[in-house]
């Protein structure tokens, strides 16, 4: 156990060897707040009604407790927890998430969902499992095959119920929350509490404890002054959007806060692959080994830490310029603890987080509860990049320039002189002094994307994954996407504007409907809905694309 755990535990909340094991294989050093809250409550088999957004950690608050009871409630062959989720990819998600931390305790766990052949779904179930995370329109579906037995569910959890709503699930979750034993348990967990929400929750719990993780505001007047930007990244790009970001700024010293000593490691790794001097920091290290480290970070031979909130806990550095969230925090307090590091004593400092798609509204209610102005960018392009290579190289030709060392070199230009016009010498030597300071060209373009809104929610991927589960018919375009492979690519100077505008100009589709695409050095590939898949094809081959013909069809990896 680490000396500087101050904080509650895992253990402290009364959880089973068997999990304690896995949250510490998995890096988490303590419980996030609406952990804190939630896990003692639903173990102890009460209701729940928690406000909470992606990102809070509240996967693990329902799971945990579910598996706590595993060996108690288990039922042969029949599933002892269904969990209620809105889209396929949460689906996939939470189960994941279960097989996690459930992998000791031998936890069957299925996720069902519309789209995904249903036969295979049926043999599993038949073969038995504890725990189904399901979204309710393919529920509803094996519940009326009589596949799905819900006889012997002690725990529902509604996950994302307000999107739920939303998507037009009410008469389903109803129906499926009818066929549950009177007696279950019923957790229900949403971002917002719409009235609607309230009504579904009285209907169907029983005398909740009510939950709501981050009200209060933060004390005026306390804000350092920070200037707090946030970047929209998939999380596959995050570690390329990170080194631009990081070139891009240009940091004296930074920390890099990751949620799992796991996350801390493989970033470090990476970072330093790329040839940053980063350095980890965790609660599994020796106190010995964190001095080392501080120590290397305070005489400049590293200049970013990579860190857990544990483990920067009480840490002051003097010199720290720069705050990075690789992800969004957990809880407003903890992003408010993260950045009064910096910004200190009248100094600038600068907060970056690293938000993906689905968490625009975790970073809301962080502005509110921080009483902060975060603003989003984009990721800094390939362009951007080269064009802050060349702004730092003039800068330092700019400081030979005014210092006064410059001439024993005249000879040199002098000659040269006799046979190339100046500027084109000078043109050389900036080339020569460019190279040398620019280290390598790393010229791979991030995905352009924006945040999943809520409007979006139930619609088609709005910059990245794939088909997002069933919904209702009325909610087009939904469903399924195809994937466009387009013969022009980096090498003929393609981004992803041009593609969406080539799409939006001239067929039916718009900005919002295209999903992820991936700019290649010879070719890309663009995410459509898959109804649409032909006519799209049809006018992109009907059409230029920044000025050139391209080969246009469906790709078919
Ligand atoms: P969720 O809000 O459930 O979507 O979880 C957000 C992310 O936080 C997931 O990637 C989890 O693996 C991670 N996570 C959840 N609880 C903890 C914790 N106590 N410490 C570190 N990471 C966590």
């Amino acid at each position: 156990m680490n000396t500087d755990q101050d904080g509650p535990t895992f253990a402290e909340l009364g959880l089973r060897p068997e999990l304690l094991q896995a949250l510490t294989t998995l890096g988490y050093e303590e419980p996030t707040p609406i952990q804190l809250e939630a896990i003692p409550l639903v173990i102890e088999g009460r209701d729940l009604l928690g406000q909470a957004a992606t990102g809070t950690g509240k996967t693990a608050a329902f799971s945990l407790p579910v598996l706590e009871h595993l060996e108690a409630h288990r039922a042969g062959r029949s599933p002892i927890a269904l969990v209620l989720v809105p889209t396929r990819e949460l689906a996939v998600q939470v189960s994941e998430a279960f097989h996690r931390y459930g992998k000791d305790l031998g936890a069957r766990v299925l996720p069902v969902y519309g789209g995904a052949p249903i036969v295979r779904q049926l043999r599993s179930l038949e073969a038995g499992v504890d725990v189904v995370v399901a979204t309710p329109g393919r529920a509803l579906d094996l519940l009326n095959r009589g596949s799905l037995r819900l006889d012997e569910i002690a725990t529902v959890v509604l996950d994302e119920a307000d999107e739920m709503l939303d998507m037009g699930f009410a008469e389903d979750l109803d129906a499926i929350l009818d066929a549950t034993p009177e007696q279950r348990q019923t957790v229900l967990f949403s971002a917002t509490m719409p009235r609607r929400l309230d009504a579904l929750a009285r209907r169907h719990l029983r005398d909740p404890a009510r939950i709501t993780i981050a009200k209060e505001q933060a004390p005026a007047g306390e804000a350092p002054r920070v200037r707090q930007t946030a970047y929209v990244v998939p999380r596959a790009a995050k570690p390329a959007a990170l080194g631009r970001i990081l070139d891009i700024e240009a940091p004296t010293a930074a920390i890099v806060f990751c949620r799992t000593r796991e996350e801390v490691d493989t970033l470090t790794e990476t970072l330093n692959g790329r040839g940053y001097r980063a350095e980890p920091l965790h609660g599994g290290m020796s106190q010995e080994q964190r001095d080392k480290v501080m120590g290397r970070l305070r005489s400049g031979t590293a200049d970013l830490l990579v860190a857990t909130d544990v483990a920067a806990r009480g840490l002051d550095i003097e010199q720290l310029t720069h705050v990075v969230n690789y992800d969004v925090p957990s809880a407003p307090e903890s992003y408010v603890h993260r950045i009064g590091r910096v910004g200190r004593a009248g100094r600038e400092g600068v907060a970056i987080t690293l938000a993906e798609p689905r968490e625009h509204r975790q970073l809301k209610t962080i502005e509110k509860v921080a009483g902060a102005t975060i603003s989003v960018q984009t990721v800094p392009t390939v362009a951007d990049l080269r064009a802050r290579r060349l702004d730092l190289t003039r800068a330092a030709l700019r400081e030979s320039l005014l210092g006064d060392e410059l001439d024993r070199f005249r000879v040199v230009v002098e000659t040269l002189a006799d046979e190339f016009d100046l500027m084109e010498v000078a043109l050389a030597a900036v080339k020569l002094a460019h190279e040398a300071v620019g280290g390598t060209d790393d010229d791979e373009e991030i995905p352009q994307v924006g945040f999943r809104t809520d409007r979006d929610a139930g619609r088609g991927p709005a910059g990245q994954g794939s088909g997002r589960g069933e919904r209702p018919a009325r909610r087009a375009p939904g469903g399924p996407t195809a994937r466009l492979f387009v013969g022009l690519g980096r090498e003929a100077g393609i981004r992803p504007g041009d593609l969406v505008g080539a799409i939006t100009g001239e067929t039916e589709l718009r900005g919002k409907d295209i999903g992820s695409i991936e700019i290649h050095q010879r070719f890309a590939l663009v995410e459509i809905p898959e109804p649409a898949a032909d006519e799209v094809v049809q006018a992109l081959r009907a059409t230029m694309i920044k000025g050139r013909k391209a080969t246009i069809r469906r790709d078919r990896a």
